[in-house]
């Protein structure tokens, strides 16, 4: 019998620990709605949650996202970088890009690796470059990034669509079999100038402003979440590269008179760092200024108020006038390098990181278990296959050096022979009928999941290079904020135990 949460009195004493009934309280039933932990995370010893805003607390609509910086990219490149009209005409297939991509600058490819950097999948255009090619390109090189270097890493939401782009443009032409008039590097270049340029003056902040509804979803359970927070005693601070007024507008939006306690958003906060230039946030040491009603600096703090918003900064002074250490900070953001690795390297805050491609990911694994159980299976027999080949080869080549001896021995020797030999047959048609099967059943799966690129987290048998960095860097991931709303704010998040492979049984 299950015991609920509540029914401990019933239970007499010295029974064994009934484990299902503990597990049950403060965990969500829906697995998209899961807090995934790589690093144990005890909640009890967090004193400060910090929030990035663009794609943690504030989730985009991906789609109205992608179409509305397509359209600010396509009129800058036409108006001011002399790009023709027949751009306009360019099929973009936003299912082409997902995040954890490679552009190579020089080919003009666009490639998915592992998390040990061998290039996977790879397009040029929407058509797959044949292996051949794809291994003199990319298979005896490391693979950097960078400024200046060859290979783009495509790894927030927001860069989505430069790549689409590419891949669209490049397609456009080249598969009508004409050559296109600029280099590779220069139209990939050109794009994500015009991209940063729209994000940069404003072009598109008005209008998303002016439609906050239409690319922000407004989380019902965004305020009682971080309420139930700041009731456990925990500062929160909001910290994110966008400015002020955007700030303003969007944190208003997702927050303002959603709870009766709080009249406005800013209530919610201990400290709000705005333009806060991260990653150099936590690398360089950029004064604080304290902003006035208007978003106008009115000099340097000495220290962080309530009520007060503050710009720029450094990791340093924030944890010095917070009176916080890195340790008892947990900071929750959605980009990789800029809010996740940089503060795991340069300081020490626990992070939290916001994939919001993984309740997708989740459904479709949900859907799809059967298959993905059998693609398991089927590798454990690959590996079974190779060595069982490979003991039954070495068989019959020591039986090979026996050769010299003659009388009954030879014959049993040789019929010995014979069956590894047969053995070593039958094996290897067998392990070209499972890699046949395996190959089959992750292209029907995979293209489930994304016709192009399969699986966010995997690439072929390994973790595909984005999920290697989740794993290394997030020491807790999830959907969204909110999920924190299920746990306990003392939750003592445990990892799996981790096992390396020569530990399992
Ligand atoms: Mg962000």
């Amino acid at each position: 019998m299950r015991n609920g949460p509540h029914d401990d009195a019933a239970e007499g004493e010295g029974l064994p620990l009934d484990l299902t009934g503990m597990l049950e309280p403060g965990i969500p039933s829906d697995p998209k709605r899961g807090i995934y932990v790589n690093r144990n995370l005890n909640m009890a010893k967090i004193a400060a949650v910090g929030f990035d805003m663009d794609y943690t607390v504030a989730p985009y609509d991906q789609p109205a996202m992608n179409e509305l910086s397509v359209r600010a990219t396509l009129e800058k490149l036409i108006r001011d970088r002399g790009y023709p009209e027949e751009l306009r005409s360019v099929r973009l297939d936003p299912a082409f890009i997902i995040r954890g991509l490679a552009v190579d600058k020089e080919e003009g490819n666009i490639f998915k690796m592992d998390c040990h950097r061998h290039v996977g999948r790879c397009y040029h255009g929407y058509r797959p470059v044949p292996d051949q090619r794809r291994r003199e390109l990319y298979g005896t090189k490391a693979i950097k990034f960078g400024s200046g270097e060859r290979f783009a890493w495509i790894d927030t939401l927001f860069s989505l669509p430069e790549a689409t782009m590419l891949a669209g443009i490049i397609e456009h032409w080249e598969g009508q079999g004409r050559r296109m008039p600029w280099t590779y590097r220069q139209l990939f270049d050109d794009i994500r100038a015009s991209i940063d340029e729209a994000h940069r003056d404003n072009s598109m902040k008005r209008e998303i402003v002016a439609h906050l509804p239409q690319f922000i979803e407004r989380d019902p359970d965004l305020p009682p979440t971080l309420h139930k927070l700041r009731s456990a005693g925990k500062k929160l601070f909001l910290l994110t590269n966008s400015e002020f007024a955007y700030t303003q507008a969007v944190m208003s939006y997702l927050l303002d008179g959603a709870l009766p306690r709080y009249r406005s958003w800013h209530q919610y906060f201990d400290a709000v760092v705005v333009s806060a230039a991260k990653p150099a946030f936590f690398t360089g040491d950029a004064p604080f200024q304290l902003l006035d009603a208007d978003g106008h600096p009115v000099g340097q703090p000495k220290t962080l108020e309530r009520g007060r918003v503050y710009a720029g900064g450094n990791v340093r002074d924030f944890e010095r006038m917070a009176e916080l250490t890195g340790d008892r900070i947990l900071y929750v953001g959605d980009h990789i390098y800029g809010d996740i690795l940089r503060s795991k390297k340069s300081s020490i805050w626990r992070t939290a990181l916001i994939i919001q491609e993984m309740e997708e990911a989740i459904q479709l694994g949900a859907e799809h278990r059967e298959a993905l159980h059998r693609i398991q299976q089927l590798e454990d027999a690959v590996i079974k296959l190779d060595q069982e080949i490979n003991y039954h080869l070495t068989l019959v080549k020591s039986l090979a050096r026996l050769e010299v001896l003659t009388g009954p021995e030879a014959v049993v020797i040789e019929s010995t022979r014979e069956q590894a030999r047969k053995k070593v047959e039958r094996k290897r048609a067998l392990l070209r009928q499972t890699l046949q099967e395996l190959e089959a059943l992750e292209g029907t799966t995979d293209a489930h999941f994304n016709p192009y690129w399969g699986r966010l987290f995997r690439e072929e048998n390994e973790r595909s290079q984005f999920g290697g960095q989740v794993e290394d860097f997030a020491d807790v991931y999830t959907s969204r904020v909110s999920n924190f709303l299920a746990y306990s704010p003392v939750q003592y998040f445990r990892a799996p135990r981790d096992v390396m492979p020569h530990e399992r049984g």
